[in-house]
């Protein structure tokens, strides 16, 4: 249950619904989201109702949420949610694409990767500066240095940067590298301990599903995130293991409307993890955006067959400059479009900034 408070409510208003809350034997925990404070009972049970508060102020609604998750469900909001990285809205009628190598390899890698990202008129990068393979002996990521070349590159064309954090003890070190959005990869997506810490952060994460997840695990995953007063969740549907053995991933689009329908929340679609070839990217693409998505996370890299992870599903900066009008179109057909630039950021992106020019 959730009672959402009066904007001008005082701190001894909120203390007598804490305190009934209490007497009812009920635990609360109280969240600011959009400058209102809720305060969230805990504790389920069906014997308190809105008339155990009814003669208390300062309270504007009391709702009750039947679902397991409750505050990413649309029972709890049944407006979308937009999720804004700086500038750039996810969940609004503009779809938005984040494109960028699998691994952060060289400043030369990333520097090529930053300007496909804006030749082809994508509006974030990605790159991952923290690896999680399979076998220990592959290439791990370049962890902190990686976070350099990433922003380094990134900044330059003020391009906003995912990249994926797998360990608590690596936050601050985000934050100081101004991460703009963190991803939480498919390997993590039950590691509830970073789910905690990162719903503690006011940065926008991107929740990729796990490798074999329902899709109410990985909602239930997302209101670890949003408990914490993190509301600025990204879900990415990339593909789930099933019997089939001829992709790397089932894409399951089936998710998408359901997950929207089910949440608030935007959600994207990663065609490249989902299918493991280039050759599919364009076709999942497309049916992810048919299909309802806000967004896509496309695996881009200089020299695909040169990449240190992923190279065979990472798209050619040509093929992903190619495959941007398609999109274009699938997303028109949908009363969409692309996410675009203003003239104005048109002009800031091409602006080199001075303080993160990488060094050689
Ligand atoms: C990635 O985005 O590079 C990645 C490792 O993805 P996932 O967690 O979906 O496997
Ligand atoms: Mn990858």
């Amino acid at each position: 249950m959730f009672i959402t408070t009066q904007p001008n409510i005082n701190a001894q208003q909120i203390n007598a619904i804490q305190a009934r809350a209490a007497e009812l034997n009920c635990q609360t925990a109280t969240l600011e989201i959009n400058q209102q404070t809720i305060i969230h009972l805990l504790t389920d049970s069906k014997d308190i109702t809105e008339v155990h508060f009814a003669d208390l102020t300062g309270i504007e609604e009391v709702k009750v949420v039947s679902k397991g998750y409750r505050l990413i469900s649309r029972e709890f909001k049944p407006e979308d949610s937009i999720v804004k990285v700086g500038d750039i809205p996810f969940g609004g009628k503009a779809i938005q694409v984040i494109t960028g190598p699998c691994s952060v390899e060289t400043p030369t890698q990333m520097q090529a990767s930053a300007q496909a990202a804006i030749d082809a008129g994508a509006l974030l990068m990605r790159g991952g500066a923290f690896k999680p393979r399979t076998s220990p002996y592959s290439f791990q990521g370049h962890g902190e240095k990686g976070l350099h070349y990433l922003v380094g590159a990134a900044r330059q064309y003020n391009l906003p940067v995912v990249t994926e954090l797998m360990d608590v003890r690596d936050i601050d070190m985000f934050l100081d590298y101004d991460v703009d959005v963190i991803q939480i990869g498919a390997r993590n997506m039950q590691n509830f301990q970073l789910l905690k810490e990162v719903g503690k952060l006011d940065v926008p994460v991107i929740l990729k599903r796990g490798l074999s997840a329902t899709v109410k695990e990985w909602l239930m995953a997302a209101e670890y995130i949003a408990a914490g007063g993190n509301l600025n969740i990204i879900l990415a549907e990339r593909g789930v293991r099933t019997f089939e053995s001829a992709y790397r991933n089932m894409l399951d689009v089936s998710a998408i409307p359901f997950v929207k329908r089910e949440t608030h929340l935007p959600v994207i679609v990663d065609p490249s993890h989902a299918g493991g070839k280039a050759w599919m990217v364009p076709a999942l693409s497309f049916a992810a955006i048919a299909a309802g998505a806000d967004g896509l996370l496309i695996e881009t890299h200089p020299n695909p067959a040169q990449a240190w992870s992923d190279g065979p599903q990472s798209l050619t900066p040509e093929a992903l400059k190619n495959l941007m009008p398609e999109l274009e179109l699938v997303a028109k057909a949908r009363g969409r479009e692309l996410g675009k630039l203003s003239p104005v950021e048109e002009r800031n992106h091409l602006q080199v900034v001075p303080q993160y020019a990488l060094a050689a």
